[in-house]
Parts: structure tokens; sequence; C-alpha cells
């Protein structure tokens, strides 16, 4: 019988959510959608050395900027609850005496001393089949001793019991069978009675069972902790609902050899956050794809194509195209190179293609921050400035920059235009202008343009020069989208004011 899907993205609340762990999650979201089945969002905070504040809102605040919906965790609820660890220490301590009791796990009391100093001794020290009758635990100890040391309190942990010399096979969807021998493994810790909590270990598998959790999509650099895994479920005598495991292929530098990491972000200057994060401790700051102007259908397509591709040359998808055509069968098990450019690329074609009024919008804190009331403006016309730069930027914070012209007159003008367009004389050829353009009754584009041209021609005048002077009165400097869109978006009045305007503050510049 075919299992209903149900997946669970587990961060652990450490720190900010990497990008690699987004897109853990995004492949978890687009396989349960396209299942019609469950997203589970589980938060693994059983290492209270590495707890972080702040991180777990973090977490929700990224998958919901990205719409990577939730259906069951701590905020969604749920009938499979709690979905944080820490409150689910019950259940864990009662799945840990279980194993106990069956013998696949066992009570080990040596300290860390005790421990460093086997690891002193015995070259490549493992805790396993062929030296844990030389510690200090319930197998290598009488039972009595074990009930008193428990019984007056001493620190202990409890260790699987892995049998050794047997092959162990996970078996991936991405990767195929994987097969190790188990003598390889150590005894892992699975309790610890200090803090009276699981490890990761134990209460990932107990939960992913608990949960019914049919797929475990996670990254690559947990396939090592699989086959452990894999024992975990056969020892709680699970392995009949065994999830299908599928280790996801890393992220790898931009340049160079290794796993993405936060120093590559820093060194190259790209985010690998997906929001602006403020480190709690040490009061760092690191940059988002949010806040850098990343729309976040383009973070997702991006991070969508990092390790699977649709089998065809498309790239611009859609949420829903994703959900529709994600498959493991097109993941590869080669790392992924994360590839930046390609990153601004992707915002840059989904800004281009973006519905005007929408991209306005976003535009609207940029005029406040630049002391501009949009009340002033028709939304009209704050969607038709956008829309004639939007093409030309990557990212939404370029705005400015590149229409801030249609909102504020230029109040300087740039030195190099000025050196190259503004001559003696120059004042006079655009006083001329303005008187042409005054007699132009329909200031639209195509026909301001035809009768402009039609006077330079007319007399002779260089197009170039005349064109830029026009320009850098009327913008600030000699760039910027076609000329007279602008101006009929400007209106008669104001373009005229500007050109006199550019008449009275600009001087030629002697080369
Ligand atoms: N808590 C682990 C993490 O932080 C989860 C790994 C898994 O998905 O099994 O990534």
């Amino acid at each position: 019988m075919e299992r209903k899907v149900r997946v669970r993205f587990a961060p652990s609340p450490t720190g900010p959510l990497h990008i690699g762990g987004v897109r853990t999650a995004l492949y978890n979201y687009l396989f349960a959608r396209q299942m019609g089945g469950t997203m589970i969002l589980r938060i693994e905070d059983t290492d209270s050395n590495r707890f972080v504040p702040g991180a777990e809102d973090y977490i929700n605040e990224a998958l919901a900027w990205l719409g990577i919906g939730i259906d069951e965790g701590v905020r969604e609820g749920g009938e499979y609850g709690p979905y944080k660890q820490s409150e689910r220490r019950d259940i864990y301590r009662h799945y840990v005496q279980q194993l106990l009791d069956a013998g696949r796990a066992y009570y080990a009391f040596d300290t860390p001393e005790e421990l460093d100093a086997k690891r002193a001794e015995i070259k490549n020290f493992q805790y396993d089949a062929s030296t844990r009758m030389q510690m200090r635990n319930s197998l290598s100890m009488p039972a009595d001793e074990v009930k008193r040391l428990i019984d007056e309190g001493h620190k202990y942990v409890v260790r699987i019991k892995i049998e050794p010399d047997r092959d162990v096979t996970v078996n991936d969807l991405i990767r195929g069978e994987v097969t190790i021998n188990s003598s390889v493994l150590d005894d892992k810790v699975l309790y610890k009675s200090a803090d009276d909590l699981p490890t990761y270990h134990l209460a990932n598998i107990v939960d992913d069972h608990l949960m019914e959790v049919s797929h475990v999509i996670r990254g690559e650099e947990w396939l090592p902790s699989a086959p452990l895994h894999v024992l975990l479920y056969e020892a709680f005598g699970w392995a009949d609902t065994m999830p299908q495991w599928v280790h996801l292929p890393l992220l790898l530098k931009p340049d160079g050899k290794g796993k993405l990491s936060k120093r590559d972000g820093d060194r190259l200057g790209f985010p690998v956050f997906p929001l602006e994060w403020h480190d709690p401790a040490s009061g760092d700051l690191s940059s988002g794809y949010r806040e850098g102007g990343y729309l976040p259908e383009a973070v997702v397509n991006f991070l969508a194509l990092l390790g699977w591709n649709p089998g065809d040359d498309r790239e611009i998808m859609s949420m829903d195209e994703l959900i529709r055509d994600f498959s493991f069968e097109h993941c590869s098990k080669k790392g992924a190179k994360f590839d930046y450019e390609k990153g601004k690329w992707f915002n840059h074609e989904y800004l281009s293609a973006m519905d005007d009024a929408k991209l306005a919008g976003l535009f609207k804190p940029q005029l406040a921050e630049h002391e501009v009331n949009a009340d002033d403006y028709s939304d009209e016309f704050i969607a038709r400035a956008v829309g004639m730069v939007k093409t030309r930027i990557n990212f939404v914070k370029d705005l400015w920059a590149n229409c801030g012209f249609f909102f504020k007159a230029p109040e300087a003008y740039a030195e190099k235009d000025v050196k190259k367009r503004w001559k003696p004389g120059t004042d006079d050829i655009m006083r001329q202008l303005v008187g042409v353009l005054d007699g132009i009754d329909d200031f639209s584009s195509a026909n301001a343009e035809a009768i402009v041209l039609g006077w330079i021609k007319d007399n002779e005048m260089h197009m170039g020069n005349v064109m830029n002077a026009f320009r850098l009165t009327v913008v600030g400097e000699c760039k910027g989208p076609h000329m007279f869109d602008i101006t009929e978006l400007l209106g008669k009045e104001e373009t005229i004011k500007r050109i006199e305007r550019g008449i009275a503050n600009i001087q030629p510049i002697d080369a």
C-alpha cells in the first residue's frame, strides 16, 4: 500500500537558517505539495548549549517570506505535536527505556577525563564492540553496581549497542543503495542524564517514526548518520515503517572546491541567509536576500535549480510549475555550485517581468526614505516610472537610483557629462529647445520626439550633443530610459522647468 506522504523540515535553532537549509525546506515543500502530502516543521532544539534566541522566529519568518507553507508545526499545530523537541522529553525517556529493556542500548558512566585517557592510550579509539568491555558501562559492570551509581545520581549516558560486522544498507532515492559495515560505527550516545535530553539521533528517529514521516529529505551532510538511523529503526522494531531516505547534493562554493560557507559570502559579497540576521551574542549583522532587494519568487526559482533540473532547458519557473515538475530523478548526485551571479540574473528576470503596479508598491518605501510624499503622485505615475527602468536593474533597491529623478528634479549634474556635453553656447540651444517644446500641444512621446528631432535636423545641429544636454537638464546625468518617454510622463511644464534650471545652474567645465 502506498504510504501517505508526510515530510518534515527539521532545523536546529542554532542561528540563522543557512541558504542550503532553505533549499532543503523548499524541496520538502515541493514534494509534499506535488504528492498532496503534509509538510511538517519540527524544531530540533535538544542541544541546549547551541540554542540561539530568535533563531526559531527567524526560521518561521524566512519560510513565510519565501512562500514555503507549513501544514503542521509549533505555530500551525497538528495531531502529532508537540513539534518542538524540548517539549517531548517524556516521549524520549520512554523510548530510551524501551531500547535499554530490549538490550539494544546500555548505560555508560565514563567521565570525559576517562574517555580522554582512553583516546590517548588507543590510537583512533572508538567506543564500540571492540572496546566497550574496557569501559565503565552496564555491559562491563555488575548489575548492582550499575543500579547503585544510578541511584546515587551519578551522571550517565545511554549508548546504542551496535552489533559489529553487519552490512547496513541505506536506500537513497538520489544515491541508490549505500552500504557500509556496522563495525565502522561507534556506540553513539542517545541520551544524557545530565540534562535529561536525548541526542539528535534518538530524538530525530523517534519523532520521524511517531510523526509518520514517509520521506526524510535532507542535506548530504546527514548521509553519514543514515546507517545509524537505519539501525535505530530496526532496534525499535520499526523497520517496516522506515522512511524513504533522500540526501540532497551539497551546495558548493562559487569558486574552488568545498562546501558553501558564510565566509564565501563575506569574501565574494553575497548573502548566505534568506533574511538579515543580527547575532544576539556578537552583535554582528549578516546580510539577507530579502533586505538585499531580492524577490522571494526569484530566490525560490534560483534555489530550486541548485541540484535539480526540470529535464529540459527551462529556467524561469513559478512555484506552481516547480511543484508540478519536481522529481528526485532529476536531482543530481554531484554538489551544486552556488552561482551567485545566476541568482542576480533570476532576480533581474523576475523584476523585468513584474507587473508595474506591484513593483510600484515595493518602491514606495524608497520614496519615503528620500522625503518624497507618495501621495503627491498618482499610482499610475509611480507605476509608469518604475516600469520604464525595471529592465535595467537587478534589485528593487536599485529603483531609486534609476528613477528617483521622476520625483526629484536634479540638484546636481554629473560632472563628466557636463564636461562632455555642456559647451559655451549649449545654454542658447537649450533656450531654443524650450521654445520648441512650449509650442507642442500633444506632448506624447512619439509626437514630441518627431518634432524635436525634426527641429534638430532642420537646423543641422549635432543630434548627440543636443539630446544629451537636454537629458542632463532633465535627469541630471546622461543615462536613463528613452528621453521622450521621460518627458511624456513628466509633462511639458515640469520638463521646461528643468531645462530652465539647467540653463541657470550648469556651467561649462574647462577640459
Ligand atoms: N536537526 C537537523 C538539522 O539541523 C536535522 C537533520 C535531519 O533532517 O535529519 O539539520
